[in-house]
């Protein structure tokens, strides 16, 4: 066992999107001051309005009371650069699922951070180490990988990569506990565990409708009928975001090599249209 040093009190998330609102919601319930960080203050607003009305939907079913969701909202303020990154004891970052997004904003948090901050990355697929690589600080960098949606889902996989320290492993687990969650710890290979599984079984569902095999709304129906699965793949590939989908299978793809992992070209079609899932309104269903 290695000795505790950082008392984790505020996090910064680097991200307002799906995931990193959803982070942020959970960690300001748990106690933690939060700063939540977009490229755009609109993001942030958005992010901070979808938090206020999950709140709500909490007092509505009496789980929570309106003391308690301004306690929580008051823990969240928020930033819109990075130059004031200098105060938290520990940053999770849940930006785009894009290589050169995620290494400029490590590098940029290791210039703006305190020498003893974590630095997390909540990225599906991408190599810890690798983004570790552009710190000067590789022992503190570590992923931790939420599920969608980070309120509702107990799993966080817990990455290491090949230079984190066993104290930085430590401090993301009980964290994770904090905030109620399981903590499994995985390797750092291309998807990780969950994603390596689950995102070629979503590209496999794709390529069937691309051949004609079958609709989206019968695929569907027959993965939750035949198969057992709450939710069909096709509603979870909009659910998780096409893009993220795509990313995720061009890592697997990079990091494999085998043709299994060759993305669908229907997928990046949908891609390309910019027809992304939920977070936009259209993916394979249209959301109102
Ligand atoms: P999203 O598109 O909803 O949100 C991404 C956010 O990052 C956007 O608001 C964007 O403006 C912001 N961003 C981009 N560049 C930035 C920068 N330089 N600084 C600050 N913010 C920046 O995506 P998401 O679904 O929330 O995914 C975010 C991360 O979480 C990705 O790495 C993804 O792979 C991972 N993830 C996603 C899911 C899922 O189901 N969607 C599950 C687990 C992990």
């Amino acid at each position: 066992m290695g000795e505790i040093t950082v008392k984790i009190q505020k996090i910064r998330i680097v991200g307002s999107g799906q995931m990193g609102s959803g982070i942020a919601q959970v960690l300001a319930q748990s106690g933690f001051q939060v700063i939540l960080n977009d490229i755009k203050e609109e993001f942030v607003m958005k992010a901070l309005e979808k938090i206020s009305k999950m709140l709500d939907r909490d007092i509505e079913k009496c789980k929570r009371t309106v003391k308690e969701k301004d306690e929580i909202l008051s823990r969240i303020t928020i930033s819109t650069n990075l130059e004031d990154a200098k105060d938290v004891e520990m940053v999770i970052e849940a930006a785009t699922e894009n290589k050169e997004t995620k290494l400029n904003i490590f590098r940029k948090l290791d210039e703006m951070t305190s020498n003893h901050c974590i630095l997390a990355s909540n990225t599906s697929s991408l190599s810890i180490m690798e983004i570790a690589a552009v710190t000067k600080r590789p022992e503190r960098v570590i992923g931790m990988h939420f599920f969608n949606p980070v309120p509702m889902m107990k799993l966080v996989e817990i990455n290491r990569g090949m230079a984190t320290s066993d104290e930085t492993f430590m401090i993301v687990e009980d964290l994770a506990k904090d905030m109620k969650k399981v903590p499994v710890a995985v390797k750092d290979m291309p998807g990780f565990a969950v994603n390596r599984i689950l995102v070629p079984m979503i590209n496999e569902a794709i390529y069937t409708v691309y051949e004609g095999i079958s609709t989206p709304e019968d695929i569907d129906k027959m993965m939750q009928l035949g198969a057992n699965h709450p939710m069909g793949p096709i509603a979870l590939a909009d659910y998780i975001g096409l893009d993220t989908c795509l990313a995720i299978m061009e890592v697997l793809h990079e990091g494999f090599g085998g043709p299994k992992y060759r993305p669908c070209p229907l997928l990046r079609k949908y891609v390309e249209a910019g027809w992304l899932g939920v977070k936009t309104g259209r993916g394979f269903y249209e959301y109102k």
